[in-house]
């Protein structure tokens, strides 16, 4: 038996290829971003107005001038005006060009407009005026072609802002993997089914599909009944189509559990079969060609450790995606636990009145227990070497939520 460490590393030693695709770019949230993103000119582009004021020269009003002419407005979106004279001033909107021989911008809470005559005058009530004040000078954000979004990057909201800002409309992405999600056993009826007293509703592979929904991966869903020829036959057609497969059930040491037999009969090569962990040690692992195969075990809290354990950090491995964060948080209070495992405990993570990140233990009745599930946000790894976890400890947390809410 392998431990979660070398599991790890077998999984990460064998992702899928996948193919690139143009995607467009409003479309393309969630995708993997596979080309350095350029800026096309400077951010921001113009000496941009910070305010709505006035502009003016601030030499002028270092010098003891407090009352300006205003020559003229500048809006938003018209080409620059030119401030002739720089004992006056030109009314400006935020976003608007800088006009040129202005340097500095007083808001128009610090002035008070005077009207003689079809002239207007602003008197600057302030005393502090700073040369510079609320212009946002061209390129201070960025230089043109500076990278602002590297490749290997998430597209989230951000990007696409910046995507949008600079024209590029369509984008250089990975193509998500086919992924197929399997549930095995003829004790499992579907939600619409009521069940017999001796059957239960299949529900882990809604808990996957939801997962990877939220991390805007698709998924088909199937069911299987333990039966070896119709695994077999079914499970041939199902490799032949999709890139990831992931099976639940069907791996531990029953005599209905024909999923590793079967998987090797049709070419899927064995990578690893159990692992030092608790929940879910009968986890399998392998690959035909260019598809990925887990097998997890049953169980529901088995089934969402090894998802999001190993199976969501393959699939952020092949899909390129670059500087996934690691986690680590403080148990609570102290914990014991005795056997030679990896220990995945289901946590309630906080941030505590300092500001540290927290992990409230809830054990739950055992693997079978996903109603525990509910009040829980993470996993705390405790690795197999310790058997006594102090208070305070920081130990690996594996979120399992993308809904921070
Ligand atoms: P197995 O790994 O097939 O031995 O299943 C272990 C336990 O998990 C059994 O009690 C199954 O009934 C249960 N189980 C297996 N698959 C599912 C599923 N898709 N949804 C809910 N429970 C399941
Ligand atoms: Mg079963």
């Amino acid at each position: 038996m392998i431990t979660v460490k070398e599991a790890n590393k077998i999984i990460s030693a064998n992702l899928i290829d996948l193919p690139l695709e143009n995607y467009a770019s409003i479309q393309a949230i969630g995708k993997v971003l596979q080309e350095d993103i350029m800026a096309d000119r400077d951010f921001p582009p113009f000496h941009r107005a910070m305010m709505d004021g006035i502009a003016l020269r601030c030499k002028a009003w270092k010098a003891g001038q407090k009352r300006f002419e205003i020559v003229g407005t500048q809006l938003a979106g018209s080409p620059p005006q030119v401030l002739e004279n720089t004992d006056t001033a030109i009314e400006i909107m935020t976003g608007a060009v800088c006009p040129q021989n202005a340097d500095t911008i007083i808001p128009i809470e610090h002035i008070e407009i005077e009207e003689i005559d079809h002239q207007r005058f602003a008197l600057i009530t302030t005393e502090s005026v700073k040369e510079g004040q609320n212009i946002h000078l061209q390129g201070t954000d960025r230089k043109k072609d500076d990278i602002l979004i590297p490749k290997g990057c998430v597209l989230t909201s951000s990007e696409m802002a910046v995507l949008a800002t600079i024209g590029k409309s369509e984008v250089l992405v990975k193509k998500n993997p086919s992924i197929a999600i399997i549930s095995t056993g003829d004790e499992l009826v579907d939600i619409q089914e009521i069940p017999l007293p001796h059957q239960i509703r299949r529900s882990n592979v809604y808990a996957l599909q939801s997962a990877l929904k939220e991390r805007f991966l698709d998924s088909s869903l199937f069911h299987l009944p333990d039966d070896k020829t119709l695994i077999e036959k079914e499970l041939n057609t199902i490799l032949q189509n999709f890139d990831i497969i992931i099976l639940s059930g069907g791996v531990s040491q029953g005599t209905a559990d024909y999923i590793p037999e079967v998987l090797q009969q049709l070419g899927v090569k064995q990578l690893f079969h159990k692992v030092k962990q608790r929940p879910g040690k009968p986890f399998w692992f392998g690959k035909k060609e260019n598809k990925a195969v887990f097998a997890l075990p049953g169980n529901p809290v088995s089934t969402v450790v090894c998802f999001y354990r190993f199976v969501l950090p393959f699939i952020y491995k092949t899909l390129g995606i670059h500087d996934v964060p690691k986690y680590k948080a403080r148990l609570e209070s102290d914990f014991v636990f005795l056997p030679e495992l990896t220990y995945f405990l289901p946590v309630k993570a906080y941030t505590n009145a300092k500001g540290e990140l927290m992990a409230k233990p809830f054990v739950g009745q055992g693997s079978g227990d996903f109603a525990n599930l509910l009040v829980c946000n993470a996993f705390l790894e405790l690795p197999e070497q310790q058997t006594h976890f102090r208070a305070n400890e920081p130990l690996s947390l594996i979120w399992m939520k993308a809904i921070n809410i």
